[in-house]
């Protein structure tokens, strides 16, 4: 008969402990996910900042080469402009011994052609240096942009080291005593448990019965699961959010102070 009761009562005295475990587990998730929430937006703004700088940088050498190229095609037609004038100074110099109409029109017809061409290239030349300078303008204000955002990429680095290097210590003691006490389940508690803390967008899978109602989801609980919260004979899972209601001395006392 005795051995028939110690039987009976071990699993209440289990689901007591085991809600204590529970209880325990989730506050120091909790605790690692409010630590890890301290980082805030610092990681995505670091990445985006590097990406941003990474697209500078690739602006600057999309610019660099464009004027690298006019650079090449206006030293290409000041060679051609020379050329031009040195064959305008040779054709000169043979209209003065052309032997008829023909050879003094055909040379003059050819002196005026390389004269337009002159023209044209200065004129290219010209456009060219204009274009140039516009993009030196925007080559020199990629640069310092990129410069600025090194700047601010250099100190949410440093935010983002320092915050973490505060926080990790801490994290990695959290973790630890989550791994200690999630061993100490049966299996299907620690599934259930990982389950209920990946589908709530809280991350809270054990939460304590507020003024009656689910601290998760806020639904009212029939009094007499209540009853069964209070005592932690049972282990209660909220019928909307399917979390693991507990009864949280601190919690209820605090509110009884509000109500008074
Ligand atoms: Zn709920």
């Amino acid at each position: 008969m005795a051995e028939a009761n110690e039987q009976v009562q071990q699993p209440e005295m289990a689901s007591e402990q085991y809600i204590d475990i529970l209880y325990r587990l989730q506050q120091a998730n909790s605790e690692h996910d409010r630590l890890l929430a301290l980082l805030g937006d610092l990681p995505e703004e670091v990445r985006d900042l590097e990406d941003e700088i990474e697209g500078l940088h690739t602006r600057g050498k999309k610019l660099q080469a464009e004027l690298d190229e006019r650079t090449l095609r206006m030293t290409n037609m000041r060679h051609e402009i020379k050329e031009n004038e040195a064959k305008i100074k040779k054709y000169k110099g043979q209209l003065e011994t052309a032997s008829n109409d023909r050879e003094y029109d055909s040379l003059n017809k050819e002196i005026e052609y390389l004269g337009l061409d002159i023209d044209l290239h200065n004129k290219q030349i010209k456009d060219a240096k204009a274009r140039n300078e516009i993009t030196t303008n925007e080559l020199q204000s990629t640069q310092t942009h990129i410069d600025a955002k090194k700047v601010e990429l250099e100190a949410k680095k440093e935010e983002l080291d320092t915050l973490t290097a505060s926080i990790s210590k801490d994290l990695e003691l959290l973790q630890q005593k989550a791994d200690e006490l999630k061993v100490q389940l049966p299996l299907r508690l620690q599934m259930g448990y990982e389950r209920i803390r990946k589908n709530a967008s809280d991350g809270r899978a054990v939460v304590p019965i507020s003024r009656g109602a689910c601290g998760g989801c806020w639904n009212r609980i029939p009094l007499q699961r209540t009853v069964d919260i209070q005592t932690s004979k049972k282990l209660i899972f909220c019928e909307y959010c399917g979390r693991i209601i507990v009864y949280d001395r601190v919690v209820e006392e605090n509110e009884s102070k509000i109500s008074k």
